[in-house]
């Protein structure tokens, strides 16, 4: 069963009963196993009699989106067309912008359904729909644990303030998804509308996207694979999370958030593996903590702030501390080319650049050593803000969403409180490369990623 909270519509026209397909145009939730939106497409055809098709619009000009995404996208819509074949449900995937596909769509169709995205193009695209539609637009929010508003009915302060929120019900919505069976089976491999391609290698070739940052050879899209990434997190490292995690040179965490972020993999059977992986309780509390608590803050934070992606969405403590400390000396200065180069003084920092511009993925610890750099030297924490999000959108894998917006806010006060003053930073959390010394082998790290 789907939970009911999940499901609302968009507009409030009804199915109509002779349209000829449901559409469930989809957009965030890139996958066919442990989707409530596709299974509930399913539901509602097998009621109204008709077969699913599911739509998929290709756009080139996603924002901030280059061929390391592309790649990875694509390798997921492969694995996502082969899954659903087999379930006799169709796939179209139409080039052109996602909105309009998915309006053009639902001209003629019974109903059509949607996931839910939060970042503001997405809610932009939503919004299109629901108003071109001449037929029902219902939404199934499958890439949270708990709805966002079940949670909350407002943008959180922090970690502690949602904690509770979340805890209140994430048992409720922490339940396998049951797959449904289609009444009205499409021919296997049947021909269908859309553009043809062989795969992934393929379709990108076809694409005028940005070249800048190349596809991510360590990283492969698709649900089979974030289901194999899954299964070894769960079996080899989940029961040193809760100890290992933090540490660069290590590799204990699970590597699944380029498949969150392309919704490759259910939040929800990610959470029920580890629930049931026997690792010890600490472990597994650590985890759920990054998984469920932080993961729905940032997703709290783009849903209810739509200017999530701009400094003037810190709070106003942070800003006026910042404002404060702004014509402070910096003992370095950067601007985003040498940024970009990996070109500072400061070869921890220069090591976790070429992480993520080499992986596609930089390790959690660094990136919060990382951003705190870039507003220690950088011009104004205006401008270190938007180096960082651009950096981090147009090389991160999981890059351009929620957790990327309040990951760099983050390091200039977002969901965090005031410390001990002191320049450049104000009252905004200091860090420094003694910190990662004391903690960490920071020269393996440094090997780990040389200059060419
Ligand atoms: C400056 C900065 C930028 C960041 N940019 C991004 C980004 O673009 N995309 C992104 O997904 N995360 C971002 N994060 C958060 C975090 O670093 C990554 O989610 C994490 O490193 C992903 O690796 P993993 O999947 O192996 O994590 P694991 O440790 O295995 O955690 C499992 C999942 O929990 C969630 N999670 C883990 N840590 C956090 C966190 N601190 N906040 C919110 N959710 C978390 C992620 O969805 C992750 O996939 C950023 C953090 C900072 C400080």
């Amino acid at each position: 069963m789907i939970e009911p909270e999940r499901i609302r519509p968009l507009n409030d026209l009804p199915a109509n009963p002779a349209g000829r397909r449901v559409v469930y145009w989809m957009q965030q939730s890139q996958r066919a196993e442990g989707n409530p939106a596709l299974e509930h497409a399913v539901a509602r055809a097998n009621e109204l009699d008709r077969p699913v098709d599911v739509v998929f619009g290709l756009t080139d000009a996603y924002p901030e989106a280059n061929a390391r995404h592309y790649a990875f996208m694509l390798q997921g819509l492969d694995a996502v067309r082969e899954a659903l074949d087999a379930r006799g449900i169709g796939f179209e995937l139409h080039r052109g912008d996602p909105a309009r596909v998915a309006a053009e769509a639902a001209q003629g169709a019974a109903l059509v359904v949607a996931d839910r995205g939060y970042m503001p193009v997405q809610v932009r695209w939503r919004s299109h729909l629901a108003r071109e539609a001449r037929v029902g637009v219902e939404e199934v929010e499958g890439d949270v644990v708990v709805p966002v508003a079940v949670v909350s009915d407002k943008e959180e302060f922090a970690a502690r303030t949602i904690r509770p929120r979340i805890h209140r019900h994430w048992r409720r919505f922490l339940a396998p998804l049951r797959t449904v069976d289609l009444r009205r089976r499409a021919r296997p491999g049947g021909r269908r509308g859309g553009e043809v391609w062989r795969d992934a290698d393929d379709l990108l070739a076809r694409l005028a996207v940005d070249r800048s940052a190349a596809p991510a050879d360590g990283f492969r899209g698709g649900t089979p694979e974030a289901r194999r990434r899954l299964k070894r997190f769960v079996d080899h490292k989940l029961a040193r999370y809760a100890d290992l995690r933090n540490d660069p040179t290590m590799d204990y965490q699970s590597g699944l958030s380029p498949h969150l972020h392309f919704g490759q993999i259910s939040p929800v059977e990610v959470a029920l593996a580890a629930d049931a992986s026997g690792a010890p309780r600490v472990a597994v509390d650590a985890f759920l903590e990054e998984l469920v608590v932080r993961r729905e803050l940032s997703i709290n934070f783009a849903a209810f702030n739509p200017a999530c992606e701009t400094y003037a969405a810190l709070p106003a403590w942070a800003r006026q501390t910042l404002a404060d400390h702004e014509a402070d000396p910096r003992a370095y200065l950067y601007g985003f080319d040498r940024w970009e180069a990996a070109a500072t003084h400061d070869e921890y920092w220069n090591a976790a650049q070429r992480e993520m511009v080499r992986t596609g993925k930089m390790h959690n610890y660094m990136r919060m050593y990382w951003g705190k750099k870039i507003l220690e030297w950088s011009r104004t924490p205006g401008e270190a803000f938007d180096t960082a999000l651009r950096l981090n959108n147009r090389y991160e894998l999981d890059g351009r969403g929620p957790n990327s917006c309040a990951g760099v806010a983050w390091c200039f006060g977002k969901h965090d409180r005031p410390w001990t003053r002191r320049a450049v930073f104000g009252t905004v959390r200091y860090m420094n490369a003694a910190g990662l010394d004391r903690k960490f082998d920071m020269a393996d790290y440094v090997a780990r990623f040389p200059a060419e």
